[in-house]
């Protein structure tokens, strides 16, 4: 076989070590990887100098001039000379200081690597000196001697022309949006946690600072002044701890806004051992309680302090310390999520009690007769504190909402006990508002039968379980105390969205399809699919009459599935919106055929409870998180993947270059195409399962008395007993 020389191996090319200087470049433009991140660092070694006043002048974004002065303790002028060189660092000496280290800055990296891709110069002067020094540095060492010079209290550090050796990086910050607004918020974030310290920041030669604190009594003042009035009014304080060194051991305080809190954005500001940190899955844990706890309600604001052991936790994970990693993180955020959840449960049902107040005193003195209009709401009639599940908000377009109760009208009091009087109002208010025509009381039935039905040991078990990982396709395992159990994702999965279907009817946020399909041919597949005997032709016709006449029942239904379950079907037949069920998530698409067909097919479509409940069930089934249709690769399912040809040598098998581009040509031994998309969908399934499936069922699900016994659940072990039997081993 020949070979060009394209193909020809060539020697391996020669290693030689890189430039000092490259190295420092390179590694300056990882630590600083925008002006907000030098504003960062050097704002944190003001901290960390224990300033009570630090001020910020930016130019250009940062890109021209930052400029940070502080009132710290300033800096030795024996300290001048290695002030800037790499690794130099006074907060830090051996590595076990790491573990307990509590400055923010301790690998000596910042200021060293602003002088490798910026013009940086120092002004400081320590107590008791008559004069300051001024000193500049390039690429780590000073450009001079430092020069005696006037100077106040505290040091000022001043970064000229950054990235002015990275072309690339100056020209796409010079392109992308302005960094100002960037450290702006980073200021911000600073001075609601060091309410002792006051923190200005301004553009160069602008008169108003855009940021501007003193030093604040309390928290709330400080989230005021940076925050705005409108915050600061409507925010919870909560609280949390646990110190049980078997669990965890934290305590967090903080403020979370209530439901009166309208963005579009969530703001989480969060402080783990006085450190500004990242930590996407606890926010994401928070908003997933505020959007089940808040239907429709907008993005939530969020402070939070926690404080642990320093010793648990890793500060060292991040070159810009931006993320940490925690000890037992899973179960403080478990804790964390219950309590948010409460305090906003809380401050709901207060809400709802106030306005049940309020909305009671016109019913006694306004007659019906006289005020054909008058509609009172449900729980106009009673006064009494609901669960958060059972409301419902009756005004989207107010997303400070009133809740009110999914109460049953219960005859109490006159007005109540006139059956017409009962007509006339329902009628009322199913011309004013569509959405609350129908009669509630159907839907409270399902939810209270799921209520009487839970199963309460099982609900303790979902409720303070811990995910361990997935089993197999459909089981994973979970423990509870000292208890293994094997829980079904399916069975689990499709009741969650059952109930959550009922709890959150007729206020469903919408999902739109990005190709709205046409339900007549949904419908033609999955009956094909049902019916999949490729020789059989003559149920073609059949087939196809069942589709029209399901499609034309589910255009006449589309009214009520969009007001109640968010199902939009538009007039031309096409399906183009769906319901969220739980936040983050979404159902596998290769499902949507199934549903289609079961709607037309087992919608009991007379009785409005039966509708209500198989409606709700279709949905629940729909969103289960069943395997992914394609095989799961990781297991017997990789066989799927492999291409099928004839049998060869199993010597032949291995793949080496040679045998490329032979006559095995364009045959790779597995279609990888298929084999990635396979491996994202269930990643994303797994996701979904630990990071939506159990956080929502711990605080919604109710598990029916059934999973006991019907495989939902199994306990395979008891840890005390395996330990036994380890310590005999
Ligand atoms: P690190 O903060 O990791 O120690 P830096 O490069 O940020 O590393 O700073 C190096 C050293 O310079 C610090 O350890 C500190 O001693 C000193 N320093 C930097 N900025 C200031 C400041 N504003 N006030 C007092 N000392 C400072
Ligand atoms: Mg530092």
């Amino acid at each position: 076989m020949e070979m060009d020389e394209a193909t020809q191996p060539k020697d391996p090319p020669k290693i030689s070590r890189l430039d000092d200087s490259v190295v420092n470049r390179i590694a300056a433009g990882e630590v600083i990887q925008r002006p907000v991140s030098a504003v960062k660092e050097l704002v944190e070694n003001s901290l960390d100098a224990h300033s009570t006043s630090i001020s910020i002048v930016v130019k250009d974004g940062g890109l021209k001039l930052i400029q940070v002065s502080d009132d710290g303790h300033g800096i030795r002028y024996d300290d001048l000379p290695i002030l800037c060189e790499r690794h130099t660092t006074s907060k830090l000496s051996t590595f076990e200081d790491l573990q307990t280290v509590k400055s923010m800055g301790f690998r000596g990296e910042a200021l060293a690597s602003m002088t490798y891709v910026g013009h940086v110069t120092v002004t400081t002067i320590t107590k008791g000196q008559l004069h300051g020094y001024r000193v500049s540095y390039r690429d780590g060492v000073m450009e001079h001697e430092p020069k005696a010079c006037d100077a106040v209290k505290g040091t000022q550090i001043m970064v000229e022309n950054l990235f002015y050796n990275m072309i690339a990086r100056r020209k796409t910050l010079q392109n992308s949006a302005d960094d100002y607004s960037k450290i702006v918020d980073l200021l911000s974030r600073f001075a609601i946690h060091h309410i002792h310290v006051g923190f200005s920041c301004r553009k160069h030669g602008a008169g108003r600072a855009d940021v501007h604190t003193v030093a604040a009594s309390s928290r709330l003042d400080a989230i005021r002044s940076v925050y705005g009035v409108s915050v600061a009014r409507s925010l919870i304080k909560i609280e949390a701890a646990d110190h049980n060194p078997s669990s965890s051991v934290f305590k967090m305080d903080g403020f979370i806004s209530n439901s009166n809190y309208v963005a579009k954005k969530i703001i989480m500001v969060l402080y783990i051992n006085d450190r500004l940190v990242e930590c996407t899955a606890l926010k994401r844990a928070v908003e997933i309680v505020y959007a089940a706890t808040l239907p429709k309600a907008s993005k939530p604001f969020i402070y939070m302090s926690i404080v642990l052991p320093p010793e648990h936790v890793d500060v060292n994970v991040h070159p810009t310390k931006r993320e940490v990693s925690l000890l037992n993180q899973e179960v403080i955020i478990e804790k964390i999520q219950s309590v948010v959840e409460s305090k906003l449960r809380n401050s709901n049902e207060s809400r709802t009690f106030r306005e049940q107040i309020v909305e009671q005193s016109p019913l006694g003195s306004i007659s019906m007769d006289k005020d054909p209009n008058f509609s009172p709401s449900p729980s106009g009639s009673k006064s009494q504190k609901v669960p958060v599940h059972k409301m419902v908000r009756t005004d989207s377009l107010d997303p400070a909402g009133r809740l009110h109760a999914y109460l049953q009208v219960k005859p109490c009091g006159p007005l109540e006990n006139n059956p017409s009087l009962t007509a006339v109002r329902s009628s009322v208010r199913q011309r004013r508002n569509p959405k609350e025509g129908a009669d509630l009381t159907s839907i409270q039935e399902l939810i209270d039968e799921i209520d009487c039905n839970c199963h309460s040991g099982l609900l303790e078990v979902v409720r303070h379980c811990t995910y361990v990982g997935m089993a197999d396709d459909i089981f994973a395992v979970l423990q509870h105390d000292t208890h293994l159990y094997l829980a079904n994702v399916v069975n689990l999965s499709k009741e969650l969205m059952y109930q959550q279907v009922l709890r959150r009817f007729a206020h469903f946020n919408a999902m739109q399809l990005s190709d709205p399909a046409p339900i007549f041919e949904l419908i033609m597949m999955a009956l094909k699919e049902d019916n999949s005997d490729p020789g059989c032709h003559e149920n073609d016709g059949l087939i196809e009459k069942i589709a029209e006449m399901n499609t034309e029942l589910l255009k006449q239904k589309a009214g009520l599935l969009e007001d109640y379950f968010c199902v939009h079907i538009d007039i031309r037949g096409n399906l183009s919106r769906l319901p969220v069920i739980l936040e983050q998530y979404t159902p596998d698409m290769d499902r949507v055929p199934e549903f289609v067909l079961c709607l037309g097919n087992d919608v009991d479509w007379e009785d409005e409870k039966n509708c209500f409940q198989s409606i709700s069930a279709a949905l629940g089934n729909f969103y289960a998180m069943h395997p992914p249709m394609l095989p799961n690769p990781s297991g017997d399912g990789m066989q799927f993947y492999k291409k099928r040809k004839p049998l060869r040598n199993p010597e032949d098998e291995e793949n080496t270059p040679e045998n490329i581009g032979d006559d095995t040509t364009g045959e790779n031994e597995i279609e990888q195409e298929l084999l990635s998309e396979a491996e994202t969908v269930w990643a994303q399934r797994e996701w979904s399962i630990q990071h939506v499936l159990f956080p929502s069922m711990r605080l919604f699900f109710k598990p029916p008395t059934s999973m006991a016994t019907n495989g939902t659940f199994v306990r395979v072990a008891s840890l005390e007993k395996l330990y036994k039997i380890f310590e005999r081993c």
